[in-house]
């Protein structure tokens, strides 16, 4: 029996992209997977299905729109009845690109709450069940622009960049509680580079249009532009990653942003 298995899992935004590819990791490792997303996600029961298909003892759907504390707090009171959260991921997200005088004052509101005050409701929530349970981990999905910055991108990197702060002030303060001998409790982000979901689906879409039209064309632009390795990032190999860091051997890792962006910010 692995470390892992029959740990409980609250994946936010894991019905698309990272955070799917991250929950299907952990489902592998046989953790139960609360799958989450917007209430009435017509991708839900896909969602779910897949976890139990990758090796989950169990999945359940919870619908709760993050961008409201209320509905964020009711949601973390189901899951918990269903299941102690050993491990919450930080996933759901959105972007929207304008230049600062375009960008539109709700995108900016929505993009600071759904990105980042989501992140401090969760963890308020969460972090003093994982202590009383002596093992717990924090992953934050928070992106290469929490590190460093693109343009058009004000809300998106501000709120990435506030995730990374508070998640080095989160693992400050719970550096020493939890249970050494459970695996503790450890905050964490891992920052991908361009990884290819629907969020970034616009911006290939406009790179596409710059490269006449062809959408490989596109992505080789964009990854030409940022990452140097010139290839995307996989969801499975995140996935990989933040069920590394839920495991035993990342008991003492804590308070890092660990960039999977193919040499990105190492420039
Ligand atoms: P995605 O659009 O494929 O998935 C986003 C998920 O979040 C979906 O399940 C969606 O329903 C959910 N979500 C969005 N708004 C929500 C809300 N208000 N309430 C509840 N759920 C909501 O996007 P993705 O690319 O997989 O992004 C996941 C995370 O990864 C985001 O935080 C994003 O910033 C980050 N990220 C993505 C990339 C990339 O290149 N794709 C790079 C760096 C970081």
């Amino acid at each position: 029996m692995s470390f892992l298995n029959g740990k409980t899992a609250l994946v936010t935004g894991s019905t698309s992209g990272i955070g799917l590819g991250v929950a299907t990791e952990l489902a592998a490792a046989g953790v139960r997977i609360a799958v989450h997303s917007l209430p009435g996600d017509a991708q839900a029961e896909a969602a779910v299905a897949a976890m139990k298909e990758a090796g989950a003892p169990d999945a359940k759907f919870f619908g709760a729109d993050v961008s409201n504390p209320d509905a964020i707090r009711a949601m973390i009171e189901e899951v918990e009845a269903w299941g102690p959260i050993d491990i919450l991921v930080n996933n759901a997200g959105i972007q929207h690109t304008a230049g600062i005088t375009d960008m539109p004052d709700a995108k900016w509101d929505a993009i600071i709450a759904i990105n980042l005050s989501s992140c401090f409701h969760t963890m308020k929530a969460v972090l003093p069940l994982m202590e009383s349970r002596g093992y717990g981990r924090i992953v934050n999905i928070a992106s290469v622009h929490g590190l460093v910055a693109s343009v058009e991108k004000v809300p998106y990197v501000a709120a990435k960049h506030g995730l990374v702060g508070m998640s080095k002030v989160v693992a400050l303060e719970y550096a020493s509680k939890g249970d050494p001998a459970k695996g503790a409790i450890t905050v964490n982000c891992i920052a991908p580079g361009f990884t290819e979901t629907p969020l970034i689906e616009s911006q290939i879409q406009a790179a596409a249009g710059r490269a006449g039209g062809d959408r490989d064309a596109g992505i080789a632009e964009l990854l030409k532009e940022k990452q140097p390795s010139l290839r995307m990032t996989q969801t499975s190999e995140l996935g990989a990653l933040a069920v590394f860091l839920c495991g035993m051997a990342a008991q003492n890792l804590t308070g890092t942003t660990i960039p999977v962006d193919g040499g990105w910010t190492a420039q």
